[in-house]
């Protein structure tokens, strides 16, 4: 039987052997789409390709996609668990043609993999093609329909032919398309789960599970318009795309995918862990949290590797819900601490051969879901019993409807996302009003905008107008922020609260955005702040306190300081001289992050960052702290580079062929298809880079894309030779040397986040003021002290020492003398009130310690013969009553008096609370100890009232 590792590599070797090049997958989380949440398709990292935004580097390609379907167009997350073959993630293997060959091939080889080299039986497959749409004008695929039964022995009449809902594929509203075909097994009339559905009769796409899809065979050979229109194509491509874990379930001849190989380890462990068993049954409770689990560990595994991360929106939120979700059902084979993160390794066992970069990021995937997991886990289980009293009025309740209070107090207080509510409620036949919770949620939302006024945002025009206002912007070219600090240029108009105006003047002192034709301010942007500075005339000022981007418009922040501006006014931007700070600050961050990986390893990876003037701060992934050893290295590797005073170059390039340089990328940052990669110690590339990206302007289309390769291939050679020790993804504004960051120090490294460390650093000439300040203290000390600066150390050690010596020796020369505790004693003795014959003594002692107080006690009892005697004192060596040191109470009662039933630890009892203490003891001796020395006095007297109580009454 084959494993599903043997699987995924024959599908490889099968295309290899047919001149196919292997393409790693991409990551999960896709870099430079914003348009997709998740990696839904083998297709989403060719999809430049098929735009004819980019050359094809290869006529064939083929690969296993990591894909994640939870959210938007393709959201399976409701089947998971449900049934056998629909899974968040799941692994599509494809094989892509791109320009090259076509349908015969693709079908063809698709049934030799299927039947030949797998041995399915022919019998059980069948085929579907496009069966053509009148609205778009396009006929049956004959073509494949005919190619079928002439390149497969299938027959005919199991090539069935449906419309565009099942047999057409469109990436989007617009672009390239085209008719599909597919290949459905039949899995026996056993598999059927619509019998009771009336009329129902199994067939392929007639909903039932027992004809599934094993594989879509996609023919790329339209783009489709705006208006709707369907232009053939020039270039013809093949998209497959096939799912691992249903052909591993046919192939190990298993009934559903849970009972392959990848999933009964993780489920293996699961029952381990928990106690339960799983027995593979789809009605039956348990094993369905058995599978939700094992299906959702998976999904958190790899969009965590590829740099998700639990949090209140976008990515971070579906995460956030996947694994709230697995918390959830783990209370159902009841887990209730942390477990789902016990189930990383053997995930990472399971899928770790085809997905190297699971195994490098287990321990911080182990780290954020176990936080996750324990900061849930604290509210889940009030969560669900909340849950139940909310279900309980909600059935009795006519609509049987879950109320938007309740929903949203789940969501609020115990943070339960809404679709689990929803699930739960499904569970037992509720719905959930979800107008009601959304109403609740704009409430708050409105709440936390209420909050911060006077804050004032750094986007206040964006907030003010959430939409639409972009499209009203005008572009700015602001190329000139790369190689220019000042630039003429035209005001073009402004922004304020109004929105944007294009015509008339900016008064003196009006706080506005003003848009300018071009610029050479940097906006806000991959964690570097906007540029500061000022746009200039003879007799007029506009003082700019940042810059940001809104869609192409670079909007300059600022007040008008003198005179006034208008629109169409020729005027000069100044940057401010602050940039050179944060380019060495930038720099800086690519160094840091250089220096992390050496010194700590690849799971040293970046976060986040944020590169002002005055600072730098880097985030990245690490599971513990890193050692003052580590700090000092990663130290020592920067400064060698700054005082090597190495080149920094930088030169822009398809993103794809930057990902296979190694460049690095920050996860979840977004990117266009051209990037812009930083370089660090490589020879200089800028020049090569800025003439062959502006020589392509103006070529024609077929020009156009050998021009690209070239210019790809150009750059490639001299990045790969430059001998760069750094390559990273940005867009920020570097020095061009290494030496001009003048130093680096870390000021600080904290933890952030679970797994997530922040390291706060200093360059240049902030670096510089630090140093001073820093130099100044010590020169001062050396002064005080009268050492040289080198011995300052040993000597403040000594001091320290010292001093302790000191406040040891002070304490105990503040304690009396065993005699003088004696003779206060006595004293009290002398003037103490008797009742009969039993001596009250009650008082306080100067500073002394336990020892000489019973001490004193037992002499008292001696001398009095029948008597009690409380005694306080504070015994930290200060002065009695300064109150703040430790209170004691002692307590003392003679045999005779014990014998009528007055009892020391009855009366320390009674008076420790007065000192905030607690004590106890023998009836004839007792001790308590309290924070409250002030009010030992007011103990003593409390003591002095009960015994006289005790004794009138004895
Ligand atoms: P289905 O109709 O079964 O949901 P689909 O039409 O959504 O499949 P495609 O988008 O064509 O599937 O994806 C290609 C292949 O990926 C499918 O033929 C199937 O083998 C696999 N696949 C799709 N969705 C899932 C999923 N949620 N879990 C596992 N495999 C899947
Ligand atoms: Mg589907």
């Amino acid at each position: 039987m084959l494993t599903a590792n043997q699987i995924r590599a024959g599908f490889i070797d099968f295309f290899r052997g047919k001149g196919h090049e292997f393409v790693p997958s991409s990551p999960i989380v896709p870099r430079g789409d914003e348009t997709l949440l998740f990696a839904n398709a083998g297709m989403n990292q060719f999809k430049d390709i098929f735009l004819g935004l980019a050359p094809p580097e290869y006529p064939r390609a083929v690969n296993s996609q990591k894909c994640l379907r939870v959210s938007g167009k393709h959201n399976d997350l409701e089947e998971v668990g449900r049934d056998t073959y629909h899974h968040t993630f799941f692994e599509m293997l494809g094989n892509w043609s791109f320009g090259d060959y076509f349908k015969a091939e693709t079908i063809e080889w698709a049934w030799e993999l299927l039947t030949e080299v797998w041995g399915i039986e022919p019998d059980r497959l069948w085929a579907t093609v496009f069966g053509g749409d009148g609205k778009d004008g396009l006929p049956k695929d004959d073509e494949a329909a005919r190619l079928w039964t002439k390149v497969t022995p299938i027959p005919a009449d199991r090539v069935l032919a449906f419309g565009k809902k099942d047999n057409f594929w469109e990436m989007g509203e617009t672009g390239p398309c085209g008719p599909c075909s597919e290949i459905h097994i039949d899995l026996g009339p056993d598999r059927c789960d619509m019998k009771d559905v009336p009329g129902h009769r199994c067939n392929v796409n007639a909903g039932c599970a027992r004809y599934i899809e094993l594989w879509n065979l996609v023919f790329i050979q339209y783009n489709r318009q705006a208006d709707g229109r369907l232009i053939p194509l020039s270039a013809k491509y093949v998209d497959t795309g096939a799912g691992l874990e249903r052909i591993a379930a046919v192939l190990q001849n298993k009934s559903s995918n849970y009972d392959t190989d990848l999933f009964t380890p993780i489920i293996d462990r699961t029952s381990r862990l928990s106690g339960h068993k799983y027995t593979s049954k789809l009605a039956n409770k348990t094993d369905n949290a058995f599978r939700v689990i094992a299906d959702h560990i998976r999904a958190l595994t790899f969009a965590i590797t590829d740099g998700a991360a639990p949090s209140n929106e976008g990515r971070g939120y579906v995460i956030r819900r996947i694994l709230r979700r697995a918390s959830r059902f783990g209370r159902e084979l009841g887990m209730h601490e942390p477990f789902i993160y016990r189930l990383v390794p053997v995930v990472v066992e399971c899928l770790g051969e085809g997905f190297p970069e699971i195994k490098a990021r287990a321990e911080h995937v182990s780290t954020v879901i176990e936080s996750e997991e324990a900061s849930f886990g604290r509210t889940l289980d009030r969560g669900i019993e909340i849950f139940a009293d909310a279900a309980e009025r909600a059935a009795k309740s006519k609509s049987a409807t879950i109320t938007g209070e309740d929903a949203f107090q789940l969501y609020d207080t115990y943070g339960f996302p809404l679709d689990l509510t929803q699930l739960m409620a499904e569970e037992r036949g509720l719905k959930v009003d979800t107008e009601g919770f959304e109403e609740l949620m704009d409430a708050q939302r409105a709440r936390a905008r209420a909050g911060r006024v006077g804050l004032a945002p750094p986007n206040w025009w964006a907030e003010a107008h959430p939409t639409g206002l972009d499209t009203e912007l005008p572009a700015t070219e602001d190329v000139h922020k790369y190689n220019a600090d000042a630039c003429n240029s035209k005001i073009l108009g402004w922004i304020d609260n109004a929105g944007f105006s294009n015509a008339g003047q900016i008064p003196t002192g009006a706080e506005v955005g003003i848009v300018l034709d071009k610029t050479c301010f940097y906006a806000e942007a991959g964690g570097q702040v906007g540029d500061s500075g000022a746009i200039e005339t003879d007799n007029s000022r506009f003082a700019i306190e940042g810059a940001i981007r809104i869609a192409n418009c670079i909007v300059h922040r600022g007040k008008v300081t003198r005179g006034s501006f208008a629109v169409g006014q020729e005027v000069r931007a100044v940057v401010s001289k602050d940039r050179s700070s944060t380019k060495k600050n930038h720099t800086a961050t690519h160094l840091l992050q250089w220096a992390l990986q050496q010194t700590l390893g690849g799971s040293a990876a970046q976060q986040g960052s944020y590169v002002c003037p005055e600072y730098l701060r880097f985030d990245f992934t690490y599971p513990k702290a890193p050692t003052a050893a580590e700090l000092e290295t990663v130290e020592r590797l920067i400064r060698q580079k700054i005082a090597a005073d190495l080149p920094v170059t930088w030169t822009v390039m398809p993103k794809d062929q930057a990902e296979k340089l190694g460049a690095m990328a920050l996860f979840g940052e977004k990117y266009g298809n051209e990037v812009r990669v930083v370089c660090l110690g490589a020879a200089d590339t800028r020049d090569a880079g800025r003439q062959k990206t502006d020589g392509r302007r103006g070529t024609t289309e077929d020009r156009r894309a050998k021009g690209a390769r070239e210019r790809i291939n150009n750059q490639l050679s001299i990045i790969n030779e430059s001998g760069a020790f750094s390559r990273e993804f940005c867009g920020g504004t570097h020095v061009e040397r290494l030496g001009s960051i003048g130093g680096f120090k870390i000021i600080k490294e904290e933890s952030i986040s679970a797994g997530v460390r922040r390291i706060t650093a200093l360059t240049g000439p902030a670096l510089n003021d630090y140093l001073e300040k820093a130099s100044d203290i010590v020169d001062e000390l050396s002064v005080m002290l009268k050492v040289p600066s080198e011995a300052l150390p040993e000597r403040v050690a000594r001091l320290l020492d010292d001093n302790k010596k000191l406040a040891k020796q002070l304490k105990s020369a503040a304690r009396l003398s065993g005699s003088d505790v004696m003779a206060e004693a006595k004293q009290l003795l002398e003037n103490c009130e008797k009742i009969a014959e039993a001596h009250v003594i009650t008082g306080r002692l100067s500073a002394t310690s336990v020892e000489q107080a019973r001490e004193a006690i037992d002499m008292l009892k001696k001398k009095a013969k029948s008597a009690v005697i409380v005694l306080g004192f504070e015994d930290d060596g200060q002065p009695a009553g300064a109150g703040a040191g430790k209170a004691t109470l002692l307590a003392g009662v003679t045999d005779d008096l014990v014998k009528k039933g007055l009892n020391a630890g009855d009366i320390i009892k009674q008076i420790a609370p007065v000192i905030d203490g607690g004590g106890g003891g023998r009836p004839q001796m007792a001790q308590a100890g309290g924070k409250n020395p002030a009010k030992i006095g007011d103990a003593l007297t409390r003591a002095a009232e009960l015994i006289k109580e005790k004794l009138a009454s004895t």
